[in-house]
C-alpha cells in the first residue's frame, strides 16, 4: 500500500475524476477500488448480450449539463449523441407529456388555454402563492396548482420516496420545469446527450488516459480490507466517495436512502411503449416508471452495435425502502437526516487526510454533471494544494 499516492474508494463518476486528474496532471499513482465488478458506479451501462442493446444497469441515466467545464472535460472522453430527453406520463388510462406544459395542462382540463389563460388559471388552483414554499408539496401546490400536483405529483412522489411529501426537500420538484408553452424537452441544459459507444468506453476512455498511474481493484470493499484501510490510517491521503455514515460506523444513526429496483424482462416485439420512459402518476401501478433502452440510441441502426429489431429490452423501475445490506441510492434528506449529517460531517473535518465526496459520501442528491463539477472543484481546491505542501 505504501506504492499509492492516493487511495480512491468508489469507481463511480466522483472517484473515476479524482483518480483521473490526479494521476494524469499530477502523474500520482493512484488505487482505485469497488465493491462492485465493474467501474462508473451506478452510471455504468452494458450491452445486453441477447438483444445488444445497452442497458443503463442502475436505471436511465442522461447527460445534459450548463458547465461549460464539464462538457469540456467529458468530451476527452467520449463524443456525445444529439439525443434529447423526452418523457410521458400515464395517469387514469391517458397518456400526457411531461414536464408539465401546455399540452398537459390542455389535455388535462380538456380545453385549449393559451399560455397567459394557462398561467392565470394554475395561479388561482396555487394556495400557497405569497410565502417560500417549505416542502415538496407546498412547492409542487405552487408550482402546478392543486389538481396537477395531486394527478401527476402526489401518488408519484407517494411511491418513489415512501415519506410525506410535506416532510421531503422542495428542492426535489424544483428540478422539474413547469412550461406555459408546448417544449417538452425534459431537461432545458445547454447541452445533452448520450455518450455515442456507451457509458461504459467512457469510463474505460478515462483511466485509458492515466499513464497507467491507475491500479484498479474491483470487488473490493474498503470496509473488509483492512491493509488498504491501515493505509488511511497511516495517512495515506483517501477520497471516500461510499456512504459517510457507514465509515462512521453509524454512530449518530443511519441516514435515510431510497433504493431502487429493476425488473428487467426481454420482449419479442421491435417496440413496446413508442418511447424511452413512460413514468406511472397513479398507485395502482407499484412501479415509478419503465425505462425501453433501445430508445436511447435511435442511430443505432447500422453502427457497430447492432441492436435486434425484434427484440426490446424494458426495465420496470420500483421505489424501495433502504435497508442495511441494500444499494443506498437517494438521499431522502429529511429535517432529521440533515442535522445527522452535519454531526457526521462535523466528524469527518477532523480526518485531515480524508475527503469525502459525490453521492454518498456527501449524501447529496448529485446529477451526473455537478458530480462532475464536485469533484473538479475538489481537485483543484484538495488535492492539488495537499500535494504542494
Ligand atoms: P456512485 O455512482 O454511487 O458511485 C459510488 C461507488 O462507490 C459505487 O460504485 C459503489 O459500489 C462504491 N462503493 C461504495 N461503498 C464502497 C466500499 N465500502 N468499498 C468500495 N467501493 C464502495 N444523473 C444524471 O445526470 N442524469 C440522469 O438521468 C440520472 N438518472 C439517475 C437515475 C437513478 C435511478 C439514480 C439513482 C441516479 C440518477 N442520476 C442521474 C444520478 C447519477 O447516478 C449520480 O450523479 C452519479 O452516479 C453519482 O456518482 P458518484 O460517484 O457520486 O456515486
Ligand atoms: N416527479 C413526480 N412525477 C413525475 C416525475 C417526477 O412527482 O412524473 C417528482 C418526484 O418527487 C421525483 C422528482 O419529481 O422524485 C424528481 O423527478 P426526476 O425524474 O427528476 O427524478 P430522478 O430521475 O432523479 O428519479
Amino acid at each position: 500500500m505504501n506504492n499509492y499516492d492516493l487511495i480512491v474508494v468508489g469507481a463511480g463518476i466522483f472517484g473515476l475524476t479524482i483518480a483521473e486528474r490526479a494521476a494524469a496532471m499530477l502523474n500520482k499513482r493512484v488505487l482505485l477500488i469497488d465493491k462492485r465488478n465493474h467501474i462508473g458506479g451506478n452510471s455504468y451501462s452494458e450491452i445486453d448480450k441477447v438483444t445488444g442493446i445497452e442497458c443503463h444497469k442502475y436505471g436511465a441515466h442522461i447527460f445534459h449539463t450548463s458547465n461549460d467545464e464539464v462538457w469540456k472535460y467529458v468530451n476527452m472522453f467520449s463524443e456525445f449523441t444529439n439525443y434529447q430527453h423526452r418523457v410521458f406520463t400515464t395517469h387514469n388510462n391517458e397518456v400526457f407529456p411531461l414536464p408539465i406544459n401546455l399540452g398537459t395542462i390542455n389535455q388535462f382540463f380538456r380545453a385549449c388555454y393559451s399560455p397567459s389563460e394557462a398561467r392565470r388559471l394554475i395561479k388561482s388552483q396555487s394556495s400557497i402563492i405569497d410565502k417560500k414554499p417549505q416542502n415538496l408539496k407546498e412547492q409542487g401546490i405552487n408550482l402546478i396548482g392543486k389538481p396537477l400536483f395531486e394527478a401527476f405529483i402526489m401518488n408519484y412522489t407517494a411511491k418513489q420516496w415512501q415519506t410525506p411529501a410535506e416532510q421531503l426537500d422542495a428542492s426535489i420538484i424544483t428540478r422539474l420545469p413547469v412550461r406555459y408553452n408546448y417544449d417538452n424537452r425534459y431537461f432545458s441544459n445547454k447541452y445533452e446527450g448520450l455518450p455515442k459507444d456507451g457509458y461504459f468506453n467512457l469510463f474505460d476512455n478515462m483511466l485509458k488516459n492515466t499513464k497507467s498511474n491507475i491500479t484498479v481493484m474491483l470487488q473490493t470493499d474498503y470496509f473488509q480490507s483492512p491493509h488498504i484501510k491501515n493505509a488511511t490510517n497511516s495517512g495515506t491521503l483517501t477520497v471516500f466517495t461510499g456512504p459517510i455514515d457507514q465509515f462512521f460506523d453509524y454512530q449518530f444513526g443511519s441516514l435515510n436512502w431510497r433504493s431502487v429496483r429493476f425488473e428487467k424482462e426481454i420482449i419479442n416485439t421491435s417496440d413496446y411503449q413508442g418511447c424511452p420512459v413512460m413514468n406511472y402518476a397513479d398507485l395502482e401501478q407499484p412501479y415509478t416508471r419503465i425505462i425501453e433502452f433501445k430508445h436511447f440510441h435511435p442511430e443505432r441502426t447500422s453502427s457497430c452495435y447492432s441492436p435486434s429489431k425484434h427484440k426490446t429490452i424494458i426495465y420496470k423501475e420500483y421505489s424501495q425502502a433502504w435497508q442495511h445490506g441494500d444499494e443506498p441510492y437517494y438521499p431522502v434528506n429529511t429535517t432529521e437526516d440533515k442535522n445527522t449529517y452535519q454531526k457526521y460531517l462535523q466528524l469527518a473535518k477532523q480526518h485531515k487526510n480524508i475527503i469525502f465526496g459525490g453521492r454518498l459520501g456527501e449524501y447529496a442528491y448529485y446529477d451526473m454533471d455537478t458530480t462532475f463539477a464536485s469533484a473538479l472543484k475538489t481537485f483543484d481546491d484538495k488535492i492539488v494544494p495537499y500535494f504542494k505542501i
